[in-house]
């Protein structure tokens, strides 16, 4: 499980996206997580 840097809450799962679908190069997968607590997100990019 993942906590909020900046609050301690915990984060959870908001969004994916694939780099194509951001307009990036490659075939990696932006996921996006977002604190339950504050207005925190997170994306976590893996290609
Ligand atoms: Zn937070």
């Amino acid at each position: 499980m993942i906590n909020c840097l900046l609050c301690g809450a915990e984060m959870i799962w908001c969004d994916e996206y694939t780099f194509e679908n951001l307009g990036m190069e490659g075939t990696g997968v932006v996921t996006n997580l977002k604190c339950t607590e504050c207005s925190a997100s997170a994306d976590f990019y893996s290609n």
